[in-house]
């Protein structure tokens, strides 16, 4: 991938199979890595939040999900390789995750909604290992972070929303054993809808 920046923050332009094999590789750093999605939603929140701005600046990865962003990248001289947005890059996670073997854990959204969508991910994906879920309304980050880590999910999709959702994995991914946390919005609801 090409690494690009708009508005201040750093981001690959990746085509999606590209995003998910480096979300997939073996990571050597002492932490969870991030990869966040960024859109119009989070360039607008970033301009007027130093906190969302700083995280996302020192993300990992910062995908570009298409959906308003081409033309902006676009004014930057960056033809997009690919529309790389949570939604799209489902199937193609998890079809790689059954053959790799590593798990998923599903933080995020309303009660129930975490437990459905990995039910209905099962379905559609027999060989998939799905480690856990936990909804997204939680104060003790604490208990969350253990059941993660008990877990021994290799990956943990973080449906909290913007900006909670980035804050959240950046403060703490030191904490999180799992190779790669990505936030995904209202990807939850929207595929268990
Ligand atoms: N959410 C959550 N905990 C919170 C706030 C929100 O789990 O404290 C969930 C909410 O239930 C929804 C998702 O985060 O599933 C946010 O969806 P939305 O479409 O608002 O987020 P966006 O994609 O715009 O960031």
């Amino acid at each position: 991938c090409d690494a690009r920046s708009v508005f201040g923050i750093q981001f690959s332009n990746c085509q999606m199979e590209e995003a998910v094999t480096w979300v997939l590789s073996a990571s050597n750093l002492p932490v969870c890595r991030s990869a966040y999605f960024i859109n119009a939603n989070s360039i607008n929140l970033a301009a007027d939040d130093d906190a969302l701005f700083s995280v996302l600046r020192r993300s990992n990865r910062n995908f570009i999900d298409g959906s308003g962003m081409r033309l902006a990248v676009k004014k930057v001289g960056v033809q997009l390789a690919d529309n790389c947005n949570g939604t799209d890059m489902l199937p193609i996670l998890c079809e790689q995750m059954e053959k790799s073997g590593q798990s998923l854990f599903l933080l995020g959204a309303k009660p129930g909604v975490a437990n459905k969508a990995a039910k209905l991910l099962i379905q559609s994906y027999p060989k998939l290992k799905v480690a856990g879920a936990h909804h997204g309304y939680f104060s003790d980050d604490d208990a969350v972070i253990k059941q993660i880590n008990e877990s021994q999910a290799d990956i943990v999709l973080v449906a909290l929303g913007s900006p909670r959702q980035e804050l959240w994995i950046d403060q703490n991914k030191h904490k999180i054993n799992a190779n790669c946390a990505l936030a995904v919005g209202g990807l939850f609801d929207f595929f268990s809808g």
